[in-house]
């Protein structure tokens, strides 16, 4: 049966209004006018309540198995759903084992398996010593690897340096796997940390005092650090993403290593967005956290680093503990564990603040929805409400205000957001078309799915199913049947290469197979991928588009295939420059041209399915 959820106010990528979501199968089928709702559907009406996507925290801290205390993953996801977030990316530390193997993340599945309130997927984790494990945490299904340059606070997830990085760059370029830093280097905090010094305001321990512990980690060991990682993703063309930023002295390098195309990518969390270092008082260790809090003029330059895009997200680094790790009794800031717990309060933490300086909730939906689900490789089936989408909803009263004492879900309800002043309330969280939370109640039964990085859902596919994602990829059916039937594959690397042998082993039939599934140069087409890899023709002179489609028209009756060339990058001039050049071969050199662009075009497609 088709489920509608309708509201006045739909939060859609394009635009907000009047919309009707229909849904079945757990999917959104299609976003229609208000009115539009099918004869026998299910209706939901939001009423006063915006609509807009569950939000996707891609830094939350569960630390089940092992430190189940802390948090698990039936308590924290239950915070999840209350707080609007429908999908969730565990870290791979804090839980023992931690997940820097695939036992560690098959013991993480095991233990997450039906008691999950919301979707849940996997960091995996790279530490000295496990560059052997990160090719197949990639096959088993991980979205990406977290790794720390400073001690992590726990002993069986060790920090790396530059060297183990040199070691699991690579790998992780190769599989166009994604690697996100705790970025804080240990020497600036060692020279901090420097004993007897005698100049004011340097770190004493123990200290009741908040400026002792931010004197204790300066800016400049996050500045350091992300200077260090621009460089390694220059190196490598690896695409690496900053947690948690804190210091926004490191914004001017942050930026201009955006403006020269390196892939990457920033993170900030409500924290730093909403309290600055002097209004945390003496003993107050549940604002503690790493990199800390810091002073307000530093805040200020981060939400305009938000609003700019220089980070491009915001999670909240959910990192509970028991409360008695937090030594509030006596409130020293070097004792007290490092972490803040926020999962529930991300949304209206953020929505809050946002809102007093101008921005939409709109804004907030890509800063907490879109953007991580992207970032995570998620963005063909979350971040949005669009059809295709999975249908992961939350009914929001943005005006409504948070009363004290709220109740929160987390398993240890200390937080440094108790008490404050927060607008917004998540009414209903809806997961894949079901009613997870309403005002306080639960689903009966936890329904959240495990989900799976692309090279493993590609690999666990039904054949048939493999075998359309493949032909997307190359029109030769024999290739495509080929592709599936040598599954599973072990990492992106071997996948390409069989890609590129079979081709070419393929006969002249089968490459034609292949062509004929292409759209012609400079006509329309219906393919998403086929317009976004000619886009240079799109944004070309009418006159040169109709060049093109002459040249082309001479090619087919010259050859009997159509001109095939791989597009992305080059602008129709260049492509129409190619095309007469290459109308002077003969049949067979044209054949075995057209041929290799094809592998070509093979190859971007396959890394678009395995790292979107
Ligand atoms: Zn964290």
């Amino acid at each position: 049966m088709t489920l509608v959820v309708r509201g006045k106010r739909v939060i859609r990528p394009e635009s907000s209004g009047p919309a009707s979501i229909h849904i079945r199968d757990g999917v959104i089928t299609a976003v229609d006018a208000f009115e539009s709702v099918p004869a026998g559907a299910e209706l939901l009406e939001a009423g006063e309540s915006v609509v807009m996507p569950g939000l996707v925290d891609t830094h939350v801290h569960l630390n089940e198995p092992g430190r189940t205390e802390w948090e698990g993953f039936s308590s924290g996801t239950r915070a999840a759903a209350a707080g609007g977030v429908t999908t969730l990316i565990d870290m791979p530390l804090n839980s023992i084992p931690p997940t820097t193997t695939v036992r560690g993340l098959h013991a993480k599945v095991e233990a997450a398996r039906n008691q999950c309130w919301v979707d849940i997927g996997f960091w995996g984790g790279v530490v000295p010593g496990n560059a052997d494990q990160i090719e197949p945490l990639i096959a088993e299904g991980v979205f990406g690897f977290k790794c720390f340059l400073v001690p992590s606070g726990v002993e069986e997830f060790q920090h790396v340096t530059e060297a183990d990085l040199r070691l699991a760059l690579p790998l992780i370029a190769a599989n166009r796997s994604l690697l996100l830093v705790h970025a804080e280097l240990p020497g600036p905090i060692d020279l901090a940390s420097t004993e007897n010094s005698s100049r004011p305001g340097w770190p004493s321990r123990p200290s009741r005092r908040y400026g002792s512990y931010l004197a204790s980690r300066p800016r400049a060991a996050e500045n350091e650090a992300i200077e260090l990682l621009i460089r390694m993703s220059r190196e490598f063309s690896a695409r690496i993403h900053i947690v948690h930023l804190s210091s926004a002295d490191a914004i001017p390098e942050l930026r201009a290593a955006r403006a020269e195309g390196l892939p990457i990518t920033v993170e900030t969390c409500p924290h730093y967005l909403l309290f600055s270092a002097e209004e945390i008082p003496d003993g107050a260790t549940q604002f503690k956290c790493a990199p800390p809090i810091r002073e307000n003029e530093n805040r200020e330059r981060l939400w305009r680093a938000l609003a700019n895009g220089v980070i491009d997200f915001v999670t909240t680094d959910h990192s509970p503990c028991p409360v008695s790790m937090k030594s509030m009794e006596s409130g020293d800031f070097f004792q007290a564990w490092g972490g803040i717990t926020s999962l529930q309060l991300g949304l209206s933490s953020v929505w809050t603040e946002a809102r007093r300086r101008g921005h939409s909730l709109e804004q907030v939906v890509v800063w907490l929805s879109t953007y991580p689900a992207r970032v995570a490789g998620l963005q063909d089936r979350k971040g949005a409400i669009e059809a295709g989408k999975d249908a992961d909803l939350v009914l929001f009263r943005p005006d409504a205000a948070i009363e004290w004492p709220h109740v929160l879900h987390h398993r240890h309800k200390l937080t440094p957001y108790e008490g404050r002043a927060l607008t917004g309330i998540v009414e209903r969280t809806i997961l894949r078309g079901q009613t997870i939370y309403h005002e306080g109640e639960f689903a009966a039964t936890p329904s959240g799915n495990i989900l799976y990085g692309a090279l493993h859902n590609l690999n666990k596919a039904a054949p048939l199913q493999a075998q359309s994602a493949f032909l997307r990829c190359c029109g030769s059916s024999k290739w495509a049947a080929d592709m599936v039937s040598r599954r599973p594959y072990p990492n992106v690397r071997q996948l390409l290469e069989h890609a590129d042998r079979v081709w070419n082993g393929l006969s002249a039939e089968d490459w034609l197979e292949a062509f004929r599934a292409h759209p012609r140069i400079g006509e329309s087409s219906e393919s998403k991928w086929s317009e976004e890899e000619q886009a240079g023709a799109r944004l070309a002179a009418t006159v040169t588009v109709s060049e093109l489609a002459t040249a082309n028209r001479i090619y087919y009756e010259r050859f009997g295939f159509i001109f095939i060339i791989c597009a992305s990058g080059r602008t129709a001039d260049e492509m129409l420059e190619a095309l007469r050049a290459r109308l002077n071969n003969d049949r067979e050199t044209e054949l075995k041209n057209a041929a290799e662009q094809q592998r070509l075009i093979t190859r971007l497609r396959l890394l678009k399915l395995l790292a979107p």
